[in-house]
């Protein structure tokens, strides 16, 4: 007879379903590792929200990114391959076509182009673009960058996981978490670990609210522009990515003190007044939209495991590079949960190693 009380057994719950909860899942399912996910869809979550662009040169040094030598041809492959699997296509080859927006940052596109081309094109025939903006001190090109379709990607690993009874959506309950000699137990799972990849709610986390998170609100727009090519990300300031069919992907803002997680009226007055100057189409703006992203103080992700409860893993604090960080370090959570490899020293939670024993 059917055991009303029975529990599921599992080598890994996984808590959410952005970028990382994806990643961290598919990567245990190559590995052979049971697992189950608990989440619960947030249409306003960060990763549904990302443009999904990587790109190699950022900020207003334009420095290359951390570990961006290592992470962009990792990227490359993991998404073809987890496109493979899921028999989509998740990734595409773009340049940004970066409009200065200010003679500083004309002036270090130069600087950085003389000490370093790699990644850099100047814009020699400074009219190429004329036809559909409007801009004063001339381009350069950032190439090669990836694009990541990400909402492509979770509803496809999101159908694959119901498809396998892989998946609980439902708010996942931390009074209700059992940590136990073997693991955890949770409703009626019991696995021997639990990995938080929540994003946003690990920094109210108990086990996790002592690492030093320091959340970002990042707002953007869905806006319909004809007639723009969508080979090219267009960058003046904030940037046009190319989204679906003569939609675009505006954005977006970084907010590090905000009242709550809605779109504000400043951004879109702000918004559209780019969008005026800059673009000489017609334009239509469907849809108006905030998220929150789980950055951290010292701009390094957040992996690993508990010091004082080696059952509980968390891959965290992607920041504003979800989609580069989070195929490589969950693969190091996998590969040290096969194999005890080690995680990168500079990503590991250990370096909180003080902080994070002090009691809960
Ligand atoms: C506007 C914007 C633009 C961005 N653009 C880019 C970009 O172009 N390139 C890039 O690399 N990065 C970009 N990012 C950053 C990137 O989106 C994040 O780094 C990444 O999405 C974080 O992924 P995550 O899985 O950690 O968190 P999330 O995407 O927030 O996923 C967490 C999941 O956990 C679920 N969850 C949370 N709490 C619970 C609970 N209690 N119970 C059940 N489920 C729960 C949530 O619903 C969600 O599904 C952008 C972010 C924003 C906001």
């Amino acid at each position: 007879m059917w055991n009303q009380n029975k529990m599921e057994e599992k080598e890994v719950l996984i808590v959410g379903q952005g970028l990382a909860g994806t990643w961290l899942g598919y990567w245990l399912h190559k590995a052979g590792i049971s697992f189950r996910v608990i989440d619960q869809p947030n249409p306003d979550g960060a990763s549904i929200r990302a443009a999904g662009l990587i790109n190699p040169v950022t900020g207003r040094r334009m420095v290359t990114t951390w570990m961006i030598d290592e992470l962009m041809p990792f990227a490359s492959s993991a998404y073809k391959e987890f496109g493979s699997f899921l028999d989509q296509q998740l990734i595409e080859d773009i340049s940004v076509i970066d409009f200065f927006p200010s003679v500083q940052m004309l002036q270090a596109f130069q600087k950085r182009f003389d000490e370093d081309p790699e990644y850099l094109t100047p814009g020699d025939d400074r009219e190429k673009y004329a036809h559909w903006f409007r801009y004063e001190l001339g381009w350069g090109a950032i190439s090669p960058c990836l694009l990541v379709n990400v909402e492509k990607l979770l509803t496809a690993w999101q159908s694959w996981l119901k498809m396998n009874n892989q998946l609980t959506e439902s708010v996942f309950d931390l009074s209700k978490l059992r940590v136990t000699q073997q693991g955890v137990e949770y409703s009626d799972i019991q696995a021997g670990y639990i990995i938080f990849c929540d994003g946003k709610s690990s920094a109210s986390n108990p086990y996790f609210d002592k690492l030093p998170f320091a959340l970002n609100k990042g707002e953007g727009m869905l806006v319909e522009i004809n007639e723009l090519p969508q080979h090219a990300v267009f960058k003046k300031g904030m940037s046009l990515v190319p989204y679906m069919e003569n939609i675009f992907w505006l954005g977006s803002s970084y907010e590090w003190s905000f009242e709550n997680d809605q779109p504000t009226e400043s951004f879109r007055i702000q918004a559209e007044n780019w969008l005026k100057h800059f673009l000489k189409l017609p334009y239509r703006i469907l849809e108006h939209f905030a998220a929150i992203r789980p950055a951290t103080l010292e701009r390094r992700p957040f992996v690993g495991f508990h010091p004082s409860f080696p059952q509980i893993g968390i891959l965290n604090g992607l920041g504003t590079k979800g989609c580069s960080l989070a195929p490589y370090f969950a693969r190091q959570l996998a590969d040290y949960l096969r194999e005890r490899k080690e995680i990168n020293i500079l990503a590991d939670i250990k370096r909180f190693g003080k902080i994070l024993t002090r009691p809960l």
